[in-house]
């Protein structure tokens, strides 16, 4: 494992470089992207091994993200780059595949479902090819599995190094907190699956979409699944003691918290409404309340 630490920047001021492997040839890279707060910056991995490269995530489509990918490229001695794996369509995975592609030529895998998506965002975006397009096999000779993991988005892939037991989980996983699920391209349900999945390959590193890598990877993944039991649960609680709105609940989960995290606990408490609804265990009143179906 070693570190790297240099200039990144071509134009403006120079910020360090930070790349570090995380796996034989493997390297985590801090992409600094517009995303979702408390992040500032992409998680993006190179695989890189006898000249040749994939990148998983391509940062936003800002010249910063561009400059520190391409420094990353200089800093691994420009290897060829073969793939860019789009994990997800949201922008700051996919905007700067594009780049990618006409500066190295680099082939861009996504999941139809989230290609599509990327379209409507992105004013110039790549071409892709489909996850079936991948060899089974990365530059440095590790053994590779695209995983289909719905529920962040519905055309979310996962990137599985079974030999390593690394697991590079796009937004499904974060390095500091809970993923968020939005409705409707999000779906609770779905993303529970997902975890139980991804859980049952018992994953010993987790690559996660923004902040560090997670060397505990299955009790990460434990612990998502259990946080949302235990916050659906929390709900029900609520729910019992009569209707609330949306908003009255996310004050009363997100007691003492800041506005930034009220915002996201809305978004993922609606996902969780949204779940219940669907099974008929909740009810939305014309005076949007939420109250219990009764006999729950
Ligand atoms: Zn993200």
């Amino acid at each position: 494992m070693s570190d790297w630490s240099s200039s990144s920047s071509p134009s403006g001021p120079p910020s360090p470089l930070d790349l570090r492997e995380i796996a034989p040839g493997i390297f985590w890279q801090e992409v600094p992207s517009a995303t979702i707060p408390p992040y500032s910056a992409t998680a993006c991995y190179w695989v890189v091994g006898g000249g040749h490269a994939w990148l998983v995530d391509a940062g936003d489509d800002s010249p910063a993200a561009k400059a520190a990918l391409l420094a990353a490229h200089e800093a691994l001695h420009a290897p060829r780059l073969e793939r860019v794996i789009v994990t997800h369509w949201h922008r700051d995975h996919s905007g700067g595949a594009r780049g990618l592609q006409d500066r190295l030529g680099a082939r861009v895998v996504a999941h139809p479902d989230d290609a599509h998506r990327v379209r409507l965002v992105l004013p110039d975006p790549p071409v892709f090819e489909g996850p079936e397009t991948l060899p089974g096999q990365a530059p440095g000779g590790h053994t590779v599995t695209l995983v289909h993991a719905p529920g962040h988005t519905a055309g979310q892939i996962n990137v599985w190094f079974s030999g390593l037991r690394l697991l590079l989980a796009g937004d499904n996983v974060l390095g500091r907190t809970t993923t968020v699920i939005v409705p409707p391209d999000g779906h609770l349900r779905t993303y529970q699956k997902t975890l139980a999945r991804l859980i049952a390959l018992s994953p010993r590193l987790i690559g996660p979409g923004h902040g560090e890598p997670l060397a505990d990877g299955g009790d990460v993944l434990q612990w998502y699944a259990q946080h949302r039991a235990d916050r659906e649960a929390q709900v029900l609680a609520i729910l019992a003691g009569g209707p609330h709105t949306l908003l009255e609940l996310a004050e009363a989960v997100y007691a003492g918290e800041g506005p930034d995290t009220v915002a996201a606990g809305k978004l993922m408490l609606s996902a969780h409404l949204e779940a219940l609804m669907e099974e008929g265990r909740v009810a939305l009143r014309r005076t949007r309340d939420y109250e219990l179906v009764v006999g729950e």
